[in-house]
Order: structure tokens, then sequence, then C-alpha cells
């Protein structure tokens, strides 16, 4: 599983963060999202879906 973040769409709301901790963080300027780890194991796949259904942004795209 490999996630891709779109920075220029992130409006920093910061679901991703809550729905996927180990997954997502924001820059403290501006509250935009930072990927913390891109190459996932399957055991944080149900969180990060979670996180990409509720960016209201649509800036978490995820790849199989
Ligand atoms: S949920 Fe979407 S818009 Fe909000 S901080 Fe995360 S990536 Fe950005």
């Amino acid at each position: 599983m490999k996630v891709i973040i779109d920075q220029d769409k992130c409006v920093a709301s910061g679901q991703c963060v809550t729905a996927a901790i180990d997954v997502f963080d924001q820059r403290d300027e501006d509250g935009i999202v930072v990927l913390l780890n891109d190459n996932l194991p399957d055991n944080l796949a149900a969180d990060v879906q979670q996180a990409a259904a509720v960016c209201p942004a649509l800036a978490i795209v995820i790849e199989d």
C-alpha cells in the first residue's frame, strides 16, 4: 500500500492526523499535511483509508 498526499490541495483541517496519527502529521507553521511514512504496513490500511475518506480536500490518494 502506497500513500500519496497533495500538499497543494490540503486545507490543513487535520482529520487525517486524527484518523491515522502514525502516518500523517501537520507542519507547525501552517498545518499542511506531512506524510510520515509512504510505504505502509497492512495493519495501518484501515486507518489510512479512513483518513482519505474524511479528508475534505481529497488530498490523500491510496495505491495498492
Ligand atoms: S485531512 Fe486532508 S485537508 Fe485535512 S490536513 Fe489532512 S490532508 Fe490536509
